[in-house]
């Protein structure tokens, strides 16, 4: 099979498109087909050699892939050849024509899902379920600012909190962006490129502030975040990629919090809960991943490369 290969942490040149072993699942395991897989910032981090977890080299990229189960090992009851699924993390990589998976890694896809979108479920979906309902405890009602609502997170909060019955206040840095966000379901969309967005944005509150911020690039802005909250507002940082000066009084005075979280560190029962409120979204409609771009496997760098530019719409996805 021809898979995504990287053999020295670096920029986006090293990865390599090979031709390697096509896997056999044993015990436990399943074998996917894979049709579209998922292009997550974090892929760009590991891949630099610079994220926390550094995985052994060789190693193949991507936990997020969706496509047909192709075989599946000894005692494997969840799933059957045929199966249309989406994976949350595998054995041996997304970024690849065939990924091995534990059963554990893989679920049902909806019909109505397509391949391209269920490769845009897993780190998007996930992340927004436990950042709204999990992290932060998001009740109908509360007013959330997605600050940086247009690319894969981002659009999944937005499309739950509508769902969920808050108030929506998303941002983006593009007209095509701001279209999307809104399109998706947020009440008032935010130019944040333009320099008073943030004045914006108290005002359509009324001066109050926000209840809830789901922050994408926390470096940037997590100082101004605290002067938008109401009293006993939360921040949940989702994504950061620097340091940042902050001042505690704003958090002191709002009663506030920041919260982080990594999709990584969560428990095994808040994962199921997850994949059980993902199933019954996709299903019902609630959510529906939007796919940007769909970029052949073999120029995995150049989708490397566009993921960490500004215009995000939706998610890249690779088609093998
Ligand atoms: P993405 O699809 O690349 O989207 C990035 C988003 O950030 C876009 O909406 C982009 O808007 C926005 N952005 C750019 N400049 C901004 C600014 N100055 N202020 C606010 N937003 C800005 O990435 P993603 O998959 O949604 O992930 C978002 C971040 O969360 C990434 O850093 C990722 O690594 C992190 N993340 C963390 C976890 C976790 O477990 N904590 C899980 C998933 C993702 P425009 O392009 O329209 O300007």
């Amino acid at each position: 099979m021809k898979a995504i290969v990287v053999h020295e942490f670096g920029g986006p040149e090293v990865l390599k498109l090979e031709e390697v072993p096509t896997p056999r699942p044993e015990a436990g395991q399943v074998l996917v087909r894979i049709h579209a897989a998922g292009v997550n910032p974090y892929d760009t981090y590991m891949r630099n050699g610079t994220y926390a977890i550094k995985p052994p080299l060789p190693y193949t990229p991507g936990s997020d892939a969706a496509g047909v189960v192709e075989a599946v090992g000894e005692g494997v009851t969840k799933v059957k050849r045929g199966d249309r699924v989406y994976t949350a993390k595998t054995l041996t990589g997304a970024y690849a024509e065939y990924a091995l998976a534990l059963e554990s890694q893989v679920h049902p896809l909806p019909a109505k899902i397509t391949f391209a979108q269920g490769a845009g479920v897993w780190v998007p979906y996930g992340t927004a379920y436990y950042a709204l309902y999990q992290r932060t405890k998001a009740r109908a009602s509360e007013t959330l600012l997605v600050h940086g609502a247009s690319g894969g997170v981002g659009i999944a909060a937005v499309q739950i909190a509508r769902a969920m019955g808050m108030t929506v206040l998303g941002t983006a840095g593009t007209d095509k962006g701001l279209e999307l966000v809104k399109r998706e379901g947020a009440h008032h969309v935010f130019d944040h490129t333009k320099p008073d967005y943030l004045e914006q944005i108290l005002k359509t509150t009324g001066g109050l502030g926000v209840n809830l911020i789901l922050e994408m690039l926390a470096n940037v802005n997590l100082g101004s975040d605290l002067k938008l909250l109401a009293t006993h507002g939360r921040v949940v940082v989702i994504g950061s990629r620097g340091d940042v000066t902050i001042s505690p009084r704003d958090i002191m005075s709002r009663r506030g919090s920041i919260l982080a979280f990594s999709l990584w560190a969560i428990t095994e029962a808040e994962e199921k809960e997850i994949h059980a409120a993902i199933f019954a979204g996709l299903e019902n409609g609630t959510q529906r991943p939007v796919v940007g771009k769909e970029i052949p496997l073999a120029e995995a760098p150049r989708a490397h490369k566009e993921v960490l530019e500004r215009g995000a719409f939706g998610k890249i996805v690779l088609v093998p």
